[in-house]
């Protein structure tokens, strides 16, 4: 991942540099200067804080729970990103998210930086209580470098309102007598959360794939029909309908971005399967989501498992292989669950036209080029997903100001934000050679970048 950062920071820099419109009061060696310092600032976090959390069980024992605080960049704003509560979370991974979430907010204008955490733990393997005390303790291990204008953390894969409740609470116990509502974002509205902030992400997703391959190709379809770029004619054949959609993962982002699809009527395509940790469920006419949120909602967030659970839900479906569903003959792979489930192994196997990133990172580098250079449109994380911290950013000035908007009005300011963004993007997208994922990142560096230049930091 680390390499992949890297290569990304390099990749980047090196089509700034070349491009003689960008920053062209730097010259000669003055410019390569500058980039060999922005190359070191993009590809180093600012800082990595670590603790172990020493939280007593409700059996009397005594664990230590490693956890971490990334602080990637906040030339833009205050360092902004969620707290991930997963068994696999490390360091590594831990630094690579909050640079994703650095360029995420960059690409979106959002005024916030990037960083990131992490608690290494399998949230099922603990009582309430228990969650209690470790989210506690995190706020208090980390007291001093978190607030509303240093760091804000949010949810993150394993943690929701719950958990963001519960720490805000114990900010405000530490730092008592200074503002609060802005230290932590994805509470509940009870606590000074926003209204549509859980489902943002999967909204924004399912947007960011509706507005790109229906909206924007309808209403440039003769351009991009003369154009020789390779993704043109890729995205053209998608307009081929009806199409067929496979969700991989049906938590918080998977479930609303399928749920969203299946209400659209401005597409014709249906969604054939969706899995979970457990399962896959394929119907070849479409599957009824509703039917499956509601199943989830009382079952613990799972899919069914046997014929008798689909039974007694009445659902239509067939129980096929978990890992099954990437390599799946559809048009449209959303992936909404881990990272790195497209990698070198199954890359060649990979029959969809185009995947959309729910998760963060769920395409391996060597998939992404492989996939990139064989005409699949990837529609890449800090693009898609970037729901969930616009929504974020919505709440902490609401929080800031305790004035709240109607879930309409959350909704707009989303939709006209990510639109804002694929409008200055596609553009250029579809007129060179380089993928969407690449484009983001250079329109993410270029205005990191400038603001780097203005403020004096490239010496
Ligand atoms: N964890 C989410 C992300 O990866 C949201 C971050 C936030 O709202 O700060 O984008």
């Amino acid at each position: 991942m680390k390499e992949q950062t890297e290569t990304i920071v390099e990749e980047s820099l090196g089509a700034l540099l070349r491009n003689k419109e960008f920053l062209p009061d730097l010259q000669g060696s003055m410019r390569e200067q500058a980039f060999t310092s922005l190359s070191a600032i993009l590809s180093t976090p600012n800082k990595i804080h670590q603790s172990f959390l020493r939280v007593p069980l409700d059996n009397g024992s005594v664990v230590r729970v490693p956890s971490f605080r990334v602080q990637h960049n906040d030339a833009l704003g205050p360092y902004k990103g969620g707290i991930r509560f997963h068994e696999t979370v490390n360091e590594d991974e831990v630094v690579n998210l909050a640079f994703l979430m650095t360029l995420k907010n960059a690409l979106h204008d959002v005024p916030f930086g990037g960083g990131k955490g992490g608690i290494v733990l399998n949230p099922r393997e603990y009582s309430v209580k228990e969650l209690n005390a470790i989210s506690r303790k995190y706020v208090r291990y980390f007291a001093d470098v978190i607030g509303p204008d240093k760091d804000i953390p949010a949810p993150d894969m394993g943690s929701g309102e719950r958990e963001m409740d519960w720490m805000m609470a114990e900010y405000k116990k530490i730092h008592s007598g200074t503002p609060y509502l802005g230290s932590f974002t994805g509470k509940s509205v009870a606590n000074g959360g926003s209204l549509g902030r859980r489902e943002a992400t999967g909204k924004g997703v399912y947007f960011t794939f509706r507005y790109l391959f229906h909206d924007f190709i309808e209403a440039n379809r003769q351009w991009l029909a003369t154009s020789d770029n390779p993704f043109a004619a890729s995205a053209l054949s998608v307009t081929q309908r009806p199409l067929t959609m496979a969700v991989q993962g049906f938590g918080n982002v998977g479930s609303v971005a399928a749920l969203e699809a299946f209400n659209c009527r401005k597409i014709d395509h249906s969604i054939v399967a969706v899995s979970d940790r457990n399962v896959m469920l394929y119907n070849e006419s479409g599957l009824n989501i509703p039917a499956l949120i509601q199943f989830a909602s009382t079952n613990a967030g799972d899919l069914p498992t046997t014929d008798e659970q689909l039974q007694e839900a009445q659902i239509q479906a067939e129980i096929r292989k978990r890992d099954d569903l990437v390599t799946m003959d559809v048009d449209i792979l959303l992936l909404a669950a881990l990272e790195n489930q497209i990698h070198e192994g199954n890359m060649k196997d990979v029959r969809a036209k185009v995947i959309v990133e729910g998760a963060n990172a769920p395409t391996t580098q060597e998939a992404d080029e492989y996939l990139s250079k064989h005409g699949v449109i990837i529609v890449p994380d800090i693009l898609a997903n970037a729901g969930g911290v616009i929504v974020s950013y919505l709440e902490w000035l609401q929080g800031r100001e305790t004035q709240f908007y109607s879930e309409e009005e959350v909704y707009r300011l989303l939709i006209e934000q990510m639109q804002r963004t694929m409008d200055t993007l596609l553009p250029q997208y579809f007129g060179d050679p380089h993928s969407l994922r690449e484009n983001c990142f250079i329109h993410a560096v270029s205005r990191l970048s400038t603001v780097l230049y203005k403020q004096g930091k490239l010496y």
